[in-house]
């Protein structure tokens, strides 16, 4: 038999929560961002859920020619656009939409030779200082894409720094509107946080929810899942495989970090940091037994963690054990809380499930 640890997309989560962004996109089409691979979904296991999406949008190439393999006729979005000349080859073989970012990648797109021109989604650099053009070279830049035959249509995009958080977005749209002021075209500015939080300012017509599709809360800590009525699209569940009884000073695994104040039954759970469960997370990250919420003891090891069975009498060698997600009697644990016991974010975990989990898609 296998280890019992498996790794389950839920289809119906996904598609409600597409739903969802749909829902605060109002008439905006939505990007179903899917870099990544699905952020560790799978793009595969999540494609038929995202149907309903206006296009698909990722970085790299290969997972592109994924979705046009799964029969995909629709917009794709290359959210970096190339990253070599010969990347436009594909482009106009596949018919990907790219973003464009900078010079070189319009130098590249000078030269390059097409019967198709391509649609382009002009990036401006309004503050967040990773990629795109500054304010005062954006409209030079869309002057330059637009007199080239290889460019049909152009849209103009932004990317906010700040949208979950206190600073939020109005210096960047700012910059923004007054830098693209008169320039046509389509505007996409939105990811999940600002899709949510923000939709009257930054709603343009192209919103780009990546992680809310997932079903983390982009502001969590602020704000979780449920407030924005998020459904967990991804679930890591295991099984107890073993059972100690402890007596008070008795320690739990790798350098004793944990020390028994009393007699305390534990459960060894089969989940390690080679799974992808994060090995920060220490005494205290939430689990559920059996449904039940307990806690996590001592560290994370390779293969196993333990669990504080306290206050869960039917936890066994056999019970099942949810790192994140929902358990089969309904009970839920946000990966959001884990994350967060972690130091990190439900973005990182659920893109860490390592490749020695089996996957299954309900
Ligand atoms: C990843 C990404 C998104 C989606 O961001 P979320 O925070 O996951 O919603 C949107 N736009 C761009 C350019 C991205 O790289």
């Amino acid at each position: 038999m296998p280890r019992p640890i498996l790794a389950t997309a839920h289809s119906q989560g996904l598609r409600h929560n597409l739903e969802r962004a749909r829902l605060s996109a109002r008439d905006a089409k939505v990007w179903a961002v899917v870099k990544a691979n699905a952020y560790g979904h799978g793009i595969e296991r999540v494609f038929e859920s995202f149907r309903a999406a206006d296009g698909f949008a990722l970085l790299d190439l290969a997972e592109a020619e994924r979705i046009r393999a799964l029969g995909w006729r629709g917009p794709i979005l290359l959210l970096e656009g190339v990253f070599e000349a010969r990347d436009l080859e594909l482009c106009s073989r596949l018919d990907l939409w790219h973003t464009v970012h900078c010079d070189a990648q319009i130098d590249m797109l000078a030269a390059h030779k097409t019967h198709s021109a391509h649609r382009v989604f002009l990036k401006m650099n309004s503050g967040m200082n990773r990629l795109g053009f500054a304010p005062e070279r954006f409209r030079a830049a869309w002057t330059r894409l637009s007199a080239l035959p290889q460019v049909d249509e152009i849209s103009l995009m932004t990317h906010f720094s700040d949208a979950d958080g206190p600073r939020g977005i109005r210096h960047q749209m700012q910059t923004f509107e007054q830098a693209a002021r008169d320039l046509p075209g389509d505007r996409s500015l939105a990811n999940s946080a600002a899709t949510l939080r923000h939709a009257d300012e930054a709603r343009g017509d192209w919103v780009r929810p990546g992680i809310m599709l997932y079903g983390s809360a982009p502001d969590f800590p602020a704000h979780d899942a449920e407030h924005w009525q998020l459904q967990p699209a991804m679930t890591l569940s295991t099984r107890l495989i073993g059972v100690q009884t402890l007596a008070a000073g008795d320690t739990v695994g790798y350098g004793s970090s944990f020390s028994a104040d009393g007699p305390i039954t534990i459960g060894i759970a089969a989940v390690g940091y080679a799974d992808g469960y994060p090995r920060h997370c220490s005494t205290g990250t939430p689990v559920l037994v059996d449904g039940v919420r307990t806690r996590m003891v001592g560290r994370v090891s390779m293969d196993m963690i333990t669990v504080d069975l306290t206050g869960v009498p039917s936890g066994r060698i056999g019970s099942e054990v949810t790192l994140w997600g929902r358990a089969s009697g309904g009970a839920l644990l946000s990966i959001d809380d884990v994350a967060q016991a972690a130091g990190t974010v439900g973005y990182e975990l659920m893109c860490a499930v390592a490749p020695r989990v089996p996957f299954a898609v309900d």
